[in-house]
C-alpha cells in the first residue's frame, strides 16, 4: 500500500499560549481519531509533526496513524518558519519512499502549515529553495490563524492560503474537521482536491494574493520570571479594539498569564530582541501563575521581568542582583522588552 504522508508544521510561538496552543494540541488528536475510522485513510495515511517557535523540531517522525501518540506541543519566542521549512526537507528528504523501477513510491505528501505571526528568522532564502525544488513534491496549505499572520510570505511559500477565522466556540471544531475530511477524501480518491473548503466558507476563506496586507499586532507577549521558583511565565496581552494612547498607540489589554517552563529556552531564538512596549499601552497587571505573588510585572535593572511580594524585596532571577522597590511609589510609565511572539 503507498502511504500518503501528511505534515503538520505547528507554530508554537508565544503568541498561541493560552487558548490556540491546546485547541491546535486537541485539534491534531481529533484529526488522528478521526482518520482513524476512516479504512482508506487507516491503511495509507502517516502523519510528522514538525513544531517551530525560535527553533525548529520534528515531534512526531512520520507515523502511521495507529501508532500516533498525541505530543505535547513546546511554546517559545520567535516564529522560524525558516528552519521550519529546512526541517520539512530534510525530513521528506529522508523519510519519504521515492518511486523505483521495482516499486512505487509514497504519495505526494500533503503539508498544512499552521501559522499566527510573522516570521522572525531568514526565510526568503529557504523560501526560494522550496520554490525551486520542493514545490512540486508537495501539496502545501498554508493556513493563518486569525489576521495577524504575514499573508506576503505565505503567498510566496504557496498559492493556497488560508484564512481561519475563529468566531465563536465551534470554530476551531469546524477546522479541524476540514483538515480531517481533506485528508479523508485525498486517501480515498488521490485527485480530490484537498482545498476545497465548500461547507466550510463560514469559518475559512481563500486569502486573496493581491489583497494581503499588513496587520497591526494583535497581541504583546512578555516574558518574566517567578522569583521564588525561578520558571518562567508568559504574560498575554490582546489588542483593544478602537482604544489608543495620547500618542495614538495602540493599547493591549490583559489575556493572561501563564506559567511556563525552561524548556521555553530551548524553543526561543537567542537574539535578543530590541522590540520595546511602554507600559502606558498596556492594560492590567498580572499576578505571579507560580507562586501567587500579586506582583508579576517588576522590572529589574537588567531590563527583565520579575515577580515580587509585598515587601518589594528580591533577587532577580534573571541576573541575581540583589532588588528593592519602593513599593509606594505611583506606577511610572516604563519601557520593557517584549517577546517576538
Ligand atoms: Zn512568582
Ligand atoms: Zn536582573
Amino acid at each position: 500500500m503507498r502511504r500518503l504522508p501528511v505534515f503538520f508544521l505547528l507554530d508554537c510561538s508565544e503568541s498561541m499560549i493560552g487558548g490556540n496552543l491546546e485547541k491546535l494540541k486537541k485539534g491534531i488528536q481529533k484529526i488522528v481519531t478521526d482518520l482513524r475510522r476512516d479504512p482508506h485513510a487507516l491503511e495509507t495515511v502517516y502523519i510528522s509533526v514538525i513544531a517551530f517557535a525560535g527553533k525548529a523540531k520534528t515531534i512526531v517522525p512520520l507515523i502511521d496513524l495507529i501508532s500516533f501518540y498525541p505530543p505535547m506541543l513546546p511554546i517559545g519566542g520567535g516564529t522560524s518558519l525558516g528552519a521550519a521549512l529546512r526541517e520539512l526537507r530534510q525530513q521528506m528528504e529522508t523519510t519519504l519512499k521515492k518511486t523505483t523501477s521495482e516499486s512505487k513510491g509514497d504519495w505526494k505528501p500533503i503539508v498544512y502549515l499552521i501559522t499566527d505571526g510573522r516570521p522572525t528568522d531568514k526565510v526568503h532564502e529557504e523560501i526560494k529553495i522550496w520554490q525551486e525544488q520542493y514545490a512540486n513534491k508537495a501539496n502545501f496549505i498554508a493556513i493563518s490563524l486569525g489576521h495577524s499572520a504575514d499573508m506576503s510570505i505565505l503567498h510566496q511559500l504557496t498559492e493556497t492560503v488560508i484564512l481561519f477565522n475563529d468566531n465563536s466556540q465551534d470554530d476551531f471544531a469546524q477546522f479541524i474537521k476540514w483538515i480531517t475530511s481533506s485528508v479523508s477524501a485525498h486517501s480515498q480518491n488521490i485527485n480530490q482536491d484537498i482545498t476545497s473548503i465548500n461547507s466550510y466558507s463560514n469559518v475559512l476563506s481563500f486569502s486573496d494574493a493581491k489583497a494581503s496586507q499588513y496587520y497591526d499586532e494583535n497581541c504583546v507577549v512578555l516574558v518574566g520570571k517567578c522569583s521564588n521558583v525561578r520558571q518562567p511565565y508568559l504574560i498575554k496581552y490582546t489588542l483593544a479594539n478602537n482604544v489608543t494612547d495620547l500618542n495614538h498607540q495602540h493599547k493591549y489589554k490583559l489575556d493572561g498569564c501563564y506559567p511556563v517552563d525552561n524548556e521555553y529556552f530551548d524553543w526561543s531564538d537567542n537574539k535578543n530582541t530590541a522590540l520595546l512596549v511602554n507600559t502606558n499601552q498596556l492594560i492590567g497587571a498580572p499576578g505571579c501563575p507560580h507562586c501567587g505573588n500579586n506582583i508579576a510585572f517588576a522590572v529589574c535593572n537588567c531590563g527583565n521581568l520579575l515577580c515580587i511580594d509585598h515587601t518589594g524585596d528580591a533577587i532577580c532571577p534573571w541576573c541575581e542582583q540583589q532588588l528593592q522597590f519602593n513599593m509606594d511609589s505611583p506606577d511610572e510609565d516604563f519601557d520593557v522588552i517584549r517577546g517576538k511572539g
